[in-house]
């Protein structure tokens, strides 16, 4: 085994890499960029070596740079992680050449598996199913459109060297297909410098699952069963659980074999994925009639393995060492069984009710639920950020993943809600309440997955208002009670708050929910008794210190609460769910209904990928004038009104931060 080894990745997979490592008495080095010089994984690792700036291509994707810190630090190994080099053959190549040992497949295997259209010529031969459509290295536009009608609409445009999601159109009818395929093919020759694409049948209602693989360099190979990711926003997956509901035997061997097909036709070594695409014909619950297609194969660990791990009970990446060292697997097919149901959500930094935008700020407050890290159990974090720590708009939007065990789905179900309902963060916004309302919906309560599930729930899983208003209102006055008492004691007559023992006295809030305002009215009666009021809810408001937090209770409704104060915002958090009220300060009511003018912002950091328009077009309201990208997404921002564009204040590939002016606009004067 090796004695130590470098990690070339950050974040929560860094951290995850040397948890394993230093229970197998491994030693790590990290390396880190210069927005990372106080992260998680340095402390988390023996040693660290600085490798340059903040953008990727300045540190984590700097291969030469991290080959010397391998040997700089006497390292024998490297683990790439997920993401940046993980899937680099040269990179692969560049480890063996400098006498190191690369912890994944053979460059040969990255190679052959990387291009989807590549990849799928050779499943074919390897006789592993296919989604029907065209994977040709003829890229002529008229042959493509000719095969696009030729397949049948709907189909799917992706581009052959895509990833995380990206690169990839839908095209509902033969008119639109032109114009898809030049967008697809700018999306892709500007993310991953290759224009290739494949069309593919789109299949409707499928499931994403997926088989986890494992070879050895003496020749074995096996499957450790599959993972259901169907819970996906923009092909991103949200929700990932293992086993996939209603599977059967059968259909698990069938795919399991298929995939070991798959990983030994590229003499596969290593973790790796063999992703499926599964066409459910017969409803939600008929494996019968399930049909299954190879979509790509992922050559690394994947961000889900410790869905895999829990219903195993191996370490993947303890298995990744082994193997790396030349180890032999350490358990044939017939060892590996299934024990029970697990499920991981990603908590992410973005913003779901504005199209899962990403988000970016620091984690002023940061409390996990009870749990272990990196280790299996019934509930566990994997993170690489402590509180106070920034998300930074260089990498990941991904916070943490929470990943929950049970006896039953039922049991994980129900501790995954329990798990996200205590998972407290403030500073920016995240999709805690989103998940909730995910797995608490009908349709993933009962399984009825497929990748459309969140578009087809939106209305449920976006309009839902976790915490009735009243209550909310209620616990934010205690809290200012409550605060107040901390403050200047139990004395009464030290109160300046107006507040008198022998009268009855009102006292006004206003606080603000989004748009809306809220008032409540507290009245102090006698014996202490509080009445309060919020719109045309009214009744005694009791309260007291609980733990942490506070215990409520208000008009029928009770309930416990944190309550973390940010300025004039309540960020109040009960078992139910989260709400955010801002303490509205009566004095603070001026300058109102400001207007941007005509400047237009970028709504969130990230990198301007192009201009649709130049200095003096004439534009309208609404259309698109720029492309941003942050975090793997790339975003149109569009014309907030009629204008002439006087300039253009960046330029493509710009890194810019949140609020920057992007356009200066002179507004169209209103005839
Ligand atoms: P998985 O396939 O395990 O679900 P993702 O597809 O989300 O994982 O990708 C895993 C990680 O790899 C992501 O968090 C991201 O950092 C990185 N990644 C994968 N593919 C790409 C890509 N094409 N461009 C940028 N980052 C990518
Ligand atoms: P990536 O490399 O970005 O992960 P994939 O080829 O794995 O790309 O596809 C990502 C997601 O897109 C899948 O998980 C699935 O939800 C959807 N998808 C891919 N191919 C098809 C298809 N032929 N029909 C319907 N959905 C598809
Ligand atoms: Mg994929």
């Amino acid at each position: 085994m090796f004695k130590k080894i470098l990690i070339a990745n950050r974040g929560e997979i860094a951290c995850r890499v040397a948890a394993t490592a230093q229970r197998l008495g491994i030693q790590t080095v990290a390396v880190y960029s210069d927005a990372d010089a106080q992260a998680q994984h340095v402390a988390a690792c023996d040693e660290a070596i600085h490798i340059g700036g903040s953008a990727p291509k300045d540190s984590y994707l700097r291969w030469e740079r991290i080959l010397q810190a391998a040997q700089q630090t006497g390292a024998q190994a490297i683990h790439p992680g997920y993401g940046f080099l993980s899937e680099n053959e040269d990179f692969a190549q560049a480890c063996q050449a400098a006498g190191l040992v690369f912890i994944g497949p053979p460059a040969s295997a990255i190679r052959a598996m990387g291009l989807k259209a590549e990849s799928k010529q050779l499943m074919e031969r390897a006789g592993v199913p296919l989604v029907p459509g065209y994977h040709g290295a003829d890229q002529d536009p008229a042959l493509l459109q000719r095969e696009a009608d030729r397949i049948g609409y709907p189909v799917l445009i992706k581009a052959s060297a895509g990833g995380g999601g990206k690169g990839m159109r839908l095209v509902e009818r033969s008119e639109d297909f032109a114009a898809a395929l030049a967008s697809c093919q700018r999306e892709a020759i500007n993310s991953f410098g290759n224009d290739a694409v494949l069309v593919e049948k789109y299949v409707l209602r499928p499931r994403h699952i997926e088989i986890q693989v494992f070879g050895d360099t003496q020749g074995n190979c096996v499957y450790l069963f599959e993972r259901d990711c169907s819970v996906q926003r923009r092909h991103q997956k949200v929700l990932e659980e293992a086993p996939a509901p209603g599977m059967s035997e059968a259909l698990r061997k069938k795919m399991g074999e298929a995939a070991v097909a798959a990983a030994q036709a590229v003499n596969y070594v290593g973790a790796g994925t063999v992703e499926f695409i599964v066409e459910q014909p017969g409803g939600y619950d008929a494996p019968d009639a399930m049909q299954f297609y190879f979509m790509e194969m992922n050559t690394r660990l994947q961000v889900e393995h410790p869905v895999t791990e829990a219903i195993t009970g191996e370490d993947l990446v303890e298995w990744q060492l082994r193997v790396a060292a030349g180890q032999p697997l350490p358990k044939q097919q017939s060892e590996l069984k299934i024990i029970g149901h697990a499920i991981e959500a990603r908590i992410c930094a973005e913003n779901p009710d504005n199209g899962f935008l990403p988000a970016t700020g620091s984690l002023q407050v940061y409390r996990k639920p009870a749990c272990s890290s990196f280790a299996i159990s019934d509930v566990r974090v994997d993170d690489g950020v402590r509180e106070g720590d920034a998300i930074s708009p260089f990498y990941d939007s991904m916070i943490a993943k929470l990943i929950v065990r049970g006896d039953t789905r039922e049991q994980a179900l129900a501790r995954l809600d329990a798990a996200l309902a205590q998972t407290q963060i403030v500073g920016l916004s995240t999709n805690v309440q989103f998940l909730r309302h995910v797995v608490t919906s009908h349709a993933f309560a009962t399984a009825k997955l497929d990748t459309a599930l969140i578009e087809r729930e939106k209305a449920a899983l976006f309009d839902q208002t976790a915490v009735p208003t009243p209550l909310a209102a209620a616990i934010a006055v205690a809290q200012q009670l409550q605060a107040e008492q901390a403050l200047q004691g139990n004395d009464p007559f030290s109160r300046r708050d107006g507040w008198q023992s022998h009268a009855v006295v009102r006292r006004n809030f206003s606080f603000l929910q989004g748009s809306a305002t809220v008032d409540a009215v507290l009245t102090y009666g006698r014996q202490g008794v509080l009445q309060l009021q919020v719109g045309d809810v009214q009744g005694d408001l009791q309260w007291r210190v609980q733990g942490a937090g506070l215990l409520v209770e208000f008009a029928e409704e009770r309930s416990t609460a944190d309550v973390h104060v940010q300025g004039d915002a309540r960020h109040i958090f009960t078992p139910r769910g989260a709400a955010v009220l801002e303490l509205q300060d009566p004095l603070a009511h001026a300058g109102e209904g400001h207007s941007e003018g005509g400047r237009l912002t970028a709504p969130m950091p990230g990198k301007v990928v192009s201009f649709a328009v130049q200095a003096g077009d004439t534009v309208t309201k609404g259309q698109p004038l720029a492309v941003m990208e942050a975090m793997k997404m790339e975003h149109t921002i569009a014309a907030p009104a009629d204008g002439v564009v006087q300039e253009l204040l960046y330029a493509p590939g710009d890194q810019v931060t949140e609020g920057a002016e992007l356009i200066r606009i002179e507004a169209a004067v209103a005839a």
